[in-house]
């Protein structure tokens, strides 16, 4: 008999103990749901903002346009359709992939912020290395993937809108390998997390922004989205990560 107990089911079981046991981990996967719906809302807003601000730099400021692609084919309905439909499905995923396996990737004990600067910087180098190797040899090698990753390289000339143009195994495979990272580096605080998947959704808006400002501060991004500019001109050339020029310098790829 369990102390306390008002409705025993056997020896040792009691039903009330049973039912809290049920709620708290409904409450906590309710609470979970409702952090991790914040975090999608919060990196959307972000990301508009950014396509807005680059949107505008891209207008305002001819004379940093990386290329003035005035003859682009791509646009209308067929670009817009993939965008947004694009953006529906990677927040879905997001939410389905994180929230079925926050139990492997999160820690619940605080984390102080040497530990989380640790986390968000080898989980984005982790990253940068596997989607290097990754893009160069699965999406520009192998056959079926190359012509999924052929719809990405149909914008020769890409602005932020066009970080979303992919094929959704694409999708699927660039947010699956960041899960994989933080799996692998983790478990880490949710918050850190929350920055990481941040910084990754920016940072891929910024490289496909089409423009690059020569001042302290955005040089290093001008510098990447000028690498990738001239990576989605061809599928047989280099320029293969996204985040930092070290993997293609490092293998002789860059160009
Ligand atoms: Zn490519
Ligand atoms: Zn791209």
């Amino acid at each position: 008999m369990v102390p306390g107990c008002r409705r025993a089911l056997g020896p040792g079981v009691c039903a009330d103990s049973l039912a809290r046991g049920v709620w708290e981990l409904v409450a906590s996967g309710l609470g979970f749901a409702m952090s991790l719906l914040s975090l999608l809302i919060l990196v959307f807003v972000l990301s508009g903002v950014t396509m807005l601000v680059t949107a505008l730099a891209h207008v305002f400021a001819p004379r940093n346009r990386i290329y003035d692609d005035v003859g682009r084919k791509l646009r209308g309905s067929k670009l817009w359709t993939r965008v947004f439909g694009n953006m529906l499905f990677s927040s879905a995923l997001v939410f389905a992939m994180v929230y079925a396996l926050h139990g492997w990737l999160f820690t619940k004990e605080p984390t102080s912020v040497l530990t989380a600067t640790w986390h968000v910087v080898a989980i984005m180098l982790l990253y940068d290395f596997l989607y290097y190797l990754m893009h160069r040899f699965a999406f520009h090698e192998f056959t079926a993937l190359k012509r999924v990753h052929a719809v990405h390289h149909a914008v020769r000339h890409p602005t932020a809108p066009d970080s979303l143009y992919l094929h959704p195994l694409e999708t699927f495979l660039g947010l699956a390998l960041l899960i994989v990272c933080t799996w692998i580096l983790g478990p880490v605080g949710f918050g850190t997390f929350a920055i990481v998947f941040g910084i990754y959704s920016l940072l891929n808006i910024l490289v496909h922004a089409g423009v690059a400002f020569d001042v302290l501060g955005l040089r290093a991004l001008g510098y990447m989205a000028i690498k990738h500019d001239k990576h989605h001109n061809s599928m047989r050339g280099g320029n293969f990560a996204s985040i930092t020029p070290i993997w293609d310098r490092l293998f002789g790829t860059a160009e």
